[in-house]
């Protein structure tokens, strides 16, 4: 794995190369849920356009192919509790490949203002005199939800959905507003939610939500690997025990409408495995 320093001699190579004087500029790009058809097509278009595109371990092969030919890839990758280069050298990494007069596209998963530090990475560009621009993306939540067949609102079953995220430090609940969440006809959208997920389903059931609340458990939306579970806030610690890919919690009543033909197969509390039609 590249230290530090091998990111700043790349990036100084690359800013030496140079782009013949002209004004750098960096693209916070919207990479969607994974399956490259769901990218924007201004999205493509920045890809297309880049010199040097910065993106993350888990960034799909097939999204960073529709790069440029010419362009160079950094990997900046992070894992969950393995950071491989911490936020600030990023940050430096952009302003610095953007005033070495480069057209930076740094791609990040689903879109940029959800969970995704898109926000700090914009600032720091724009506290540098950077031209920055954002391109939206398509988050998690919306692939797991279409893909699932789970309408995040829904007459008569959802007037409210929240995205939320469930990290906490080690040891510690994640910082929610458990009575507002635990309301009836509400989707709740958990991001980072996984580990946290019996602590999630306890404080919810603590703050009033019924046990019996259909949650759908959604595993590398809109990817070949993508896996889903049916459960309840009741069983859900027990149904998603050693599931460690990026996944999202959709609770409340709306994933009940999960596919009418999974309903039976979770009734069975049978996991739904690779069900991408
Ligand atoms: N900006 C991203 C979220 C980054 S936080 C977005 O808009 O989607 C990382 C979390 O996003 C993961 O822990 C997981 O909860 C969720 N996530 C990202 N990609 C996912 C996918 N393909 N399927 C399910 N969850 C995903």
């Amino acid at each position: 794995m590249p230290g530090r320093d091998a990111y700043r001699d790349s990036a100084n190579r690359l800013v030496a190369l140079g782009s013949g004087g002209k004004t750098g500029k960096v693209w916070l790009v919207g990479a969607g849920p994974g399956d490259p058809e769901l990218l924007t097509v201004k999205a493509l278009k920045a890809l297309q356009g880049a010199d040097v595109v910065v993106h993350d371990r888990l960034t799909p092969q097939g999204i960073l192919d529709l790069a440029a030919p010419a362009a160079r890839m950094i990997d900046v990758g992070k894992r969950k509790s393995r950071h491989t280069l911490p936020q600030d050298d990023i940050n430096r990494l952009l302003v610095g490949l953007a005033e070495g007069g480069l057209q930076v596209v740094r791609l990040k998963g689903g879109d940029p203002f959800v969970f995704g530090r898109g926000g700090e990475e914009m600032l720091v560009c724009r506290q540098a005199g950077v031209e920055v621009e954002v391109i939206p993306g398509v988050t998690s939540a919306l692939a797991a939800a279409a893909g699932a067949g789970a309408p995040l609102t829904h007459r008569g079953l959802a007037q409210t959905v929240t995205f939320v995220t469930g990290h906490a430090a080690a040891g510690a609940d994640p910082a929610l507003d458990w009575p507002a969440l635990a309301r009836a006809n509400h989707t709740v959208v958990v991001y980072m939610g996984v580990s946290t997920a019996p602590v999630v389903a306890a404080r919810l059931t603590e703050a009033g939500r019924a046990v019996s609340t259909p949650v759908l458990v959604v595993e590398s939306a809109s990817l070949p690997t993508e896996r889903r579970v049916l459960t309840t806030l009741g069983g859900l610690a027990r149904d998603i025990e050693g599931w460690d890919g990026p996944a999202l919690l959709v609770i409340g009543e709306v994933a009940a409408l999960a596919s009418v033909e999974d309903l039976s197969h979770a009734a069975a509390g049978l996991e739904l495995k690779g069900r991408r039609a």
